[in-house]
């Protein structure tokens, strides 16, 4: 269970791991249904598990680093933001945004080998099937972004690997090409500009949505390119052959699994209370990867 704030103005419609929606209430008092307030709590999940406590200004690097991003991106693909003019009570971790139809799919792309890619190559020498040049080991940089769809499960279930023709199944054709180009030609402009700021994207995780009336193309939704649904390297320490240290919740991570934590992924039990150091230190990995990229300060 997670708790949300009550907004005045704003009917509560869904919680996400780590965002809350609300619809903005119209003069009649009926929600206005084209318009959703897409807000960003400090929540971290890992391992399917919430942690607690939060991670201070979590909602706030996401929210702001997304719009960077999607700045950074209109070129190449209309997004869903409409106002970051947003209640005082969620003030930089809120925007307002039109409401879609959400695809299915997870749409996500590879440019560097690692994780549930890495063990698939290991197994069949091809990603999502993409076949791939032999020798590649943890960490190493792919020839081009491949895509490697998974299927949007509802909470508290695991997606799923989709192979490219069950996305043409549940799309169609058309968009499951266009989901596949926009999500490659995403991450690659990703690495154009974070490359230059000294951080590598290994992959990543987008959502696409269409207009409710189906008018219009793909419109990108939710978040991109953040340290959530990305994962971000440091480029100086870059080395393929062993996992390699991340701006992510990675870090979380680690200190789950290692003996310090006393902790069992395999337990069933929920995992311990974060040490004010890891909380610390993963707020400093947010603000860090917000602060490279952008140039700003945070
Ligand atoms: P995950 O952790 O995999 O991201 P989640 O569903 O728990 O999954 P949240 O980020 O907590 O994710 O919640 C955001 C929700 O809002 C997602 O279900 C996402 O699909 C949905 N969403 C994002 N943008 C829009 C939009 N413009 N219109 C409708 N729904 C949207
Ligand atoms: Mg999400």
């Amino acid at each position: 269970m997670t708790t949300h704030l009550e907004l005045p103005g704003y009917a509560h419609v869904y919680s996400g791991k780590v965002r809350d929606l609300y619809a903005p209430v119209g003069p009649d008092g009926a929600p206005v249904p084209d318009q959703l307030l897409l807000v960003a709590s400090d929540r971290l999940s890992a391992y399917d598990w919430m942690m607690s406590p939060e991670i201070p200004d979590k909602g706030a690097v996401l929210t702001r680093l997304s719009l960077w991003w999607f700045d950074q991106l209109s070129d190449l693909v209309p997004n869903h933001v409409l106002s970051t003019d947003v209640p005082a009570a969620v003030a930089g971790r809120a925007v307002l945004v039109r409401t879609l139809d959400m695809l299915k799919v997870e749409a996500i792309a590879r440019a560097y080998l690692t994780g549930g890619g890495l063990e698939e190559y290991q197994a069949k020498g091809s990603v999502s099937g993409v076949a791939l040049p032999d020798g590649l080991v943890d960490g190493s940089r792919l020839p081009e972004p491949v895509f490697t769809p998974t299927t949007k499960a509802p909470v508290g279930e695991h997606d799923l690997p989709m192979t490219f023709a069950e996305v043409e199944a549940a799309l169609g054709v058309e968009v499951a090409v266009e989901v596949s180009r926009l999500t490659r030609a995403i991450l690659a402009r990703g690495n154009e500009i974070a490359g230059a700021r000294g951080i590598l994207i290994a992959d990543t995780k987008v959502e696409f949505g269409v207009a409710p009336d189906g008018s219009g193309g793909l419109v990108l939704a939710d978040e991109v390119l953040t340290p959530d649904s990305s994962r971000f390297w440091p480029a100086e320490l870059w080395e393929p052959g062993h996992p390699q240290p991340s701006f992510d919740k990675q870090y979380v991570r680690e200190w789950l699994t290692s003996a310090e934590s006393g902790w069992s992924k395999s337990s069933g039990e929920p995992p311990p209370e974060l040490p004010a150091q890891v909380v610390e230190q993963t707020r400093a990995k947010y603000v860090e990867a917000y602060e490279r990229l952008t140039g700003e300060t945070f």
